[in-house]
C-alpha cells in the first residue's frame, strides 16, 4: 500500500530545542534497538515507523549494531526510506552510532578513526542516504585518545556525511572534555544520549544534567520506560511476547517482589492522575528542561499512540514528584 503522510502530523507533537543549537527535536524520538531486526514481522515494523512519522516524530535513532543481526535495523529503515519516506527526507532527523562491537575484527569496535568512519560509510549505504543528521560515538573508548575519536566526528561533518555530532554513554568528565575539543574544532556537541528514567537517575546524580546546561548540549534520554518495566505490563507476570520474555537485555529476574511493590505504587499514582504508568514515566523524564527528547521503542502502533499521549496531561505537582522520589530508584 502506498504511504501518504498524515496532513496534521506537526500539530500534536511538541518540539524542543537541543541545548544551545538551532535544532528542534520532537519530545519523543523513536529508537530501533529492539524488534527491528529480522526477528519481527517487517510489515509491523514498517507500520510502526510510518505511524511514528504521522505522529510528528521526526527523529529516528539507529546504530550499526541494531538488529539482530547487527546492521539489520538500518537496512530495514533504508527500505522504508526508499519506499515510503524518500519524499520526506528533509523532514527527518536520522541518527546513527558507531563504536560498540559489531564483529570480531579490530576495526569493528572502539573509538578509532578507522572504526568510526568505516562504520559510518557502511551505515550510509544501509540507510540509502548520503548523510545522517546526527552521528554518535556510541560509547567511550578509554584505549583510544579522545582527540582521535573527536577528530573522526569532526571529519564526518567536514565530509558532509553528518550534520551534527553526539556522544552516548560518556561519563560527565569525558563528555565535557569532548565538548571542549568539539567546540574548538567548530563542530559543537549537539546532544548526549544517556539512560534516564524513574528507575535510573544516574544523570542527576553524576552531574550530567547540570553539565548539559553549562556546556550547551541537549540530552536525548534512552530507555525512559526502563525497557517496559515502567508500564503496567509486568505487574502480574511476564506477558507473552514482551521484551522480558525474549530479550538478552532484560532478564525476567528483575521482576521480583521489590519491583512489584515499586511499580504498583507508581501505577497507583498514575491512576490517580487519570493516566497510565508509562505516560507518567515519560512525563517525568521530560519535566527537566535539559532533556530535549525521550527516546522510546515500541512493538506496536498502540504502544506508540498511548505513549505519545503523555504530552496531553498536566505537569506533575510537587506532591506527585515526592511520591516518585519515594518509589523510584536513586
Ligand atoms: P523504552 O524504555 O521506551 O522501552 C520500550 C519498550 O517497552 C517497547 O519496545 C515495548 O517493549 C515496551 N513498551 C513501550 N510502551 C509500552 C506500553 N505503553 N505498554 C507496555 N509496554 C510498552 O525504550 P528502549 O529501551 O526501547 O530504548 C529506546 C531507544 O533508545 C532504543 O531503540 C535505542 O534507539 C536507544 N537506546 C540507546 C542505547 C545507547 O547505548 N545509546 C541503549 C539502549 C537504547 P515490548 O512490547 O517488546 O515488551
Amino acid at each position: 500500500k502506498t504511504y501518504a503522510a498524515s496532513e496534521d502530523r506537526y500539530e500534536k507533537m511538541e518540539y524542543r530545542r537541543a541545548g544551545a543549537s538551532g535544532l528542534d527535536l520532537p519530545a519523543f524520538s523513536f529508537g530501533l534497538w529492539q524488534k527491528f531486526g529480522t526477528d519481527y514481522p517487517c510489515e509491523t515494523q514498517r507500520e510502526i515507523v510510518l505511524h511514528a512519522f504521522d505522529l510528528g516524530i521526526t527523529h529516528f535513532d539507529n546504530a550499526d549494531r541494531y538488529g539482530p543481526p547487527h546492521r539489520a535495523a538500518q537496512k530495514f529503515f533504508g527500505e522504508v526510506l526508499a519506499k515510503d519516506l524518500a519524499p520526506h527526507r528533509d523532514e527527518l532527523i536520522l541518527s546513527t552510532k558507531a563504536g560498540n562491537p559489531i564483529g570480531p575484527g579490530p576495526y569493528q569496535k572502539g573509538g578509532s578513526r578507522k572504526s568510526l568512519l568505516s562504520s559510518l560509510e557502511h551505515s550510509l549505504r544501509d540507510l540509502g542516504t548520503d548523510h545522517v543528521d546526527i552521528f554518535y560515538s556510541h560509547s567511550p573508548d578509554e584505549s583510544t585518545p579522545l582527540e582521535e575519536t573527536v577528530g573522526a566526528l569532526v571529519s564526518a561533518v567536514q565530509q558532509g556525511k553528518a550534520l551534527y555530532v553526539a556522544l552516548s554513554n560518556y561519563q560527565p568528565e569525558r563528555a565535557h572534555r569532548a565538548a571542549e575539543l568539539l567546540r574548538e574544532a567548530g563542530v559543537p556537541l549537539l546532544v548526549h544520549q544517556p539512560r534516564y528514567s524513574i528507575f535510573d537517575r544516574t544523570p542527576e546524580n553524576n552531574g550530567l544534567l547540570d553539565l548539559a546546561a553549562d556546556d550547551g548540549f541537549g540530552l536525548v534520554v534512552y530507555s525512559p520506560l526502563a525497557q517496559g518495566l515502567l508500564t503496567d505490563k509486568y505487574l502480574t507476570g511476564v506477558p507473552s511476547g514482551a521484551r522480558a520474555e525474549n530479550s538478552a537485555f532484560l532478564s525476567p529476574d528483575v521482576i521480583d517482589e521489590t519491583y512489584r511493590e515499586r511499580a504498583t505504587a507508581l501505577n497507583e499514582l498514575a491512576q490517580e492522575r487519570g493516566q497510565s504508568l508509562a505516560q507518567l514515566a515519560l512525563q517525568w523524564v521530560l519535566r527537566r528542561p535539559e532533556v530535549t527528547s525521550a527516546l522510546i521503542g515500541a512493538s506496536s502502533v498502540w504502544q506508540l499512540d498511548h505513549n505519545v499521549q503523555a504530552l496531553e496531561f498536566p505537569p506533575l505537582t510537587d506532591e506527585e514528584l515526592a511520591v516518585v522520589e519515594k518509589h523510584g530508584i536513586h
